[in-house]
């Protein structure tokens, strides 16, 4: 579903990411970890084209995602984000949030829209906040409802930036069961994230970067009990 074949990129002078080979299978969950820094949100923001690479080959379910002939706007529909900021629009009702891109980029009626709005507020746990606005919702709430608008343009990729990371400790265990809930589902997703509970609980695989590079690449069951990298061993040593 994702291929990336020695992708590099450059900030200007700074290299980014050097020499990235992955490959996402559909329905697989990956989970990316590593230091602040090490270019995970750029490895996200590749994948949808809000960072164009510099060169390699980046294909999305068998598109070219840098080829110049490639409709990106199609091709992002088919790719939900989700960041640590959750971006609702705050003058809009949670339902019109979530039929916004349904109504104007698919054109499918305001009726039906609302009505596949409703069911993904059902799934993420809040349908009786159809009607309010992001600001009388908790950080928590307000996240579901951007994972209810990334999936209400049901997507085949989710792409999640550190999702949890702006909310109060309280809330994160709701963002993450939802998260699961979708990961059991077969939805091809990548997920940047530090809590290592849900990456040891859900991913398929685990990427470890650092420096701009894929240092490791496990199942989460081999990574967690016996990283082989050094990197990798400080970077979970430092987070007990
Ligand atoms: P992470 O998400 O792992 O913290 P990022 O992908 O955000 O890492 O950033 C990787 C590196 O690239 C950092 O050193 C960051 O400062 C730099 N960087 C990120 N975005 C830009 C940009 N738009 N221009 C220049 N440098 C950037
Ligand atoms: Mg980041």
């Amino acid at each position: 579903m994702i291929t990336f074949r020695d992708v590099n990129k450059h900030y200007g002078k700074f290299h980014v990411l050097k020499n990235i080979d992955l490959h996402v299978k559909q329905g697989e969950v990956v989970v990316v970890i590593g230091p602040s820094g090490s270019g995970k949100s750029t490895l996200l923001r590749c994948i949808n084209r809000l960072e164009p690479i510099t060169d390699g080959g980046l294909e999305v379910d068998g598109v070219s995602v840098n080829h110049k002939k490639t409709n990106i706007n199609k091709l992002r529909q088919e790719i939900g984000m989700v960041f640590q900021h959750f971006n609702l629009y705050p003058h809009k009702k949670v339902i019109d949030n979530i039929t916004l891109a349904p109504t104007k980029v698919l054109g499918i009626s305001k009726k039906e829209a609302a009505e596949t709005a409703m069911l993904y507020l059902e799934k993420v746990g809040i349908p009786e906040k159809a009607d309010v606005y992001p600001a009388q919702l908790s950080g928590g709430q307000q996240q579901r409802v951007a994972i209810a608008r990334g999936l209400a343009m049901k997507p085949k990729i989710m792409l999640f930036d550190e999702p949890t990371s702006a909310l109060d400790p309280e809330m994160v265990g709701e963002v993450l069961d939802v998260m699961k809930s979708l990961a059991h589902e077969g939805i091809t997703m990548v997920v940047v994230t530090h809590e290592m509970g849900f990456a040891r609980e859900v991913a398929d695989r685990i990427i470890f970067m650092d420096q701009g590079q894929i240092v490791e690449e496990a199942a989460p069951a081999e990574f967690f009990t016996n990283p082989r990298e050094e990197r990798a061993r400080v970077f979970l040593s430092r987070l007990i």
